[in-house]
């Protein structure tokens, strides 16, 4: 697997155009971790206040972590490797994988009447 930096397209839909994938600068990459957040498919390594890199083996050329860069530092290119069925299932995969991962962690609100009987419970608490 070889480690570079992006590229444009959601999940397959690239047929037919010239695959790019995304390329990070990793002297301007100031670890912001936003696109990691944006990135559909995993493709992106790296922690919070380091440098990232895509996985170019992993990237589906989407450019979805391209607009919440702030500093731009992830830019486009072609691709040293061939992309096969087999890296394309694993991304599908992946991006299975990231939507689960999500649907997860995501936070469930509570309606008004629960959020007053808890509000009451905690205040009686007092
Ligand atoms: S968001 Fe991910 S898959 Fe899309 S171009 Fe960037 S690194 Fe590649
Ligand atoms: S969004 Fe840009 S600056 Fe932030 S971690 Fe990614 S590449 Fe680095």
């Amino acid at each position: 697997m070889s480690c570079t930096g992006s590229s444009r397209a959601t999940l397959g839909d690239n047929r037919g155009l010239e695959r790019k994938i995304a390329i990070v600068d990793e002297a301007q990459c100031i670890g912001c971790a936003r696109c990691i957040e944006a990135c559909p498919v995993d493709a992106i390594v790296g922690a919070q206040g380091y440098l990232h890199t895509v996985v170019e083996d992993w990237c589906i050329g989407c450019e979805l972590c391209l607009p919440p860069c702030p500093v731009d530092c992830i830019d486009l290119a072609s691709p040293t490797r061939t992309w096969t069925p087999a890296l394309k299932g694993a991304a599908g995969e992946r991006g299975r994988r990231r939507q689960q991962r999500l649907r997860a962690s995501t936070v469930q609100s509570h309606d008004a009447e629960s959020r007053k009987s808890i509000l009451a419970a905690l205040l009686e608490r007092k």
